[in-house]
């Protein structure tokens, strides 16, 4: 649902605009010191980046899931982690609070993460527990106003940076179910809670992950979200139902700039005496590119219309990400091959890019994961 055509376009403008001036011109640097500088980080407070999918009644933007898809879509013409910064503070670092979260949880976080002033962080995945999430083994027991927690998470985006951490965690060791996970509210420097050190991936460079280690961490009672256990593995699903379409829509912005350089490299290289995008089987690679990409923006906005319809979209957010994530790695492939080997070395931007995307398709669940998603609700409605 577009709330406002013109106001999201004047949103959009502004945005377009400081990705090109601002972000892109950046890239190498935030690649080769691993770190966003910290103009840039104002500057994206200012725009209000950090706040796009919270409430205007908390100071957030309140972007509709489409809107919030248009914009990811732009934001997806740079490297991926510029948008991972904000990623968390509009998705699953935030989403618990919005859908699940008490009113004063609400008024005590929201502002602050919508200005920017504190990063969120989503802390589900253990070291044996990633894609059979609901066997987490984290444990929080209660002794009187508070809560004990103890273990491991892994692969924490932005936890290097964050403020606050939504933590899900077993509340009744004798539930190996789901229905035995809460969620809890977590702030940074609480006695207890230590962190990893910085991981070293593959790429996505300026954008952090690491361990959140809870030993004996003292949680108060209150820092429950939503004040009521065993509904937080729940909480987790539907925070992850929106963010599978939030990536699914970078992936989009992200394809279609691969796609962009690959053009401009085809128009400019020459062989044979001509540019190689006269070549048909260039052509074919340019040509299936943008086919896939079409069919991928289609599907996230309409999966995103649905939403903002109040309909559960759990089935098609998984087949946007499916679909999106793997398309963005057939475009990536396609972009390094077009640019012969220029592709594979670090002068130009898909070197890094062929690299960034990969992860798409392995976080916020493999794309094993959403077929399993989409197969087990298609059955479960086959069912009488
Ligand atoms: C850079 C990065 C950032 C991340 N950020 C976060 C974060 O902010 N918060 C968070 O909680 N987690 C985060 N993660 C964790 C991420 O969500 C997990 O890595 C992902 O869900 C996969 O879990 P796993 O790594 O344990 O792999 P595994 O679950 O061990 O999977 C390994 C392989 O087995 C396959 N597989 C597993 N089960 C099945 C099955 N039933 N059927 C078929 N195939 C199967 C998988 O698809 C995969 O191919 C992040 C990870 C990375 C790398």
């Amino acid at each position: 649902m577009i709330r406002d055509r013109a106001t999201l376009d004047l949103l959009i403008q502004n945005i377009g605009r400081f990705v090109r001036e601002r972000l892109v011109p950046n890239e190498s640097l935030v690649a080769e010191t691993d770190a966003v500088p910290e103009p840039i980080i104002a500057e994206m407070k200012r725009l209000g980046l950090f706040g796009l999918s919270i409430p205007e009644a908390y100071g957030g933007l309140g972007l509709t899931m489409e809107e919030e898809a248009e914009v990811a879509f732009v934001l997806g013409g740079t490297s991926p982690a510029f948008r991972s910064l904000i990623g968390t503070n509009n998705g699953i670092g935030s989403q618990g609070i919005i859908l699940d979260g008490t009113a004063e949880q609400k008024a005590h976080y929201l502002p602050r993460l919508a200005r920017g002033e504190m990063v969120a962080a989503f802390a589900l995945t253990e070291p044996g527990s990633g894609s059979d999430a609901a066997s987490l083994s984290t444990t929080a027991v209660r002794h009187d106003d508070h809560y004990l927690l103890n273990g491991t998470k892994r692969y924490i985006t932005n936890a290097p940076e964050a403020g606050i951490f939504t933590v899900m965690a077993r509340t009744d060791p004798a539930d190996k179910s789901a229905r035995g996970i809460s969620a809890f509210l977590v702030e940074r420097g609480t006695p207890g809670l230590s962190l990893g050190k910085v991981d070293r991936k593959m790429g996505q460079r300026g954008a952090h992950t690491c361990d959140v280690i809870f030993e004996d961490c003292r949680v108060p009672a209150e820092q429950l979200i939503g004040g009521r256990e065993g509904v937080g593995f729940r909480t987790a699903m539907k925070v992850l139902d929106k963010g599978r379409l939030h990536i699914a829509a970078v992936c989009v912005g992200v394809s279609e700039r691969m796609l962009s350089d690959a053009l401009g490299y085809a128009l400019e290289r020459r062989q044979f005496g001509q540019p190689i995008a006269e070549f048909q089987l260039v052509q074919a690679m340019l040509a299936d590119s943008k086919t896939e990409i079409y069919a991928a923006r289609s599907m996230v906005l309409d999966a995103a219309r649905r939403r903002d319809e109040g309909l559960d979209v759990a089935t098609e957010a998984a087949c946007a990400k499916l679909f999106a994530s793997e398309m963005c790695g057939r475009v990536a492939d396609r972009a390094v091959q077009i640019h012969g080997g220029a592709g594979y070395v670090s002068d130009y931007a898909i070197e890094r890019f062929y690299r960034d995307v990969r992860l798409f398709r392995i976080y916020e669940g493999t794309s094993q994961i959403q077929q399993l998603v989409i197969a087990r609700n298609m059955i479960r409605q086959a069912k009488p």
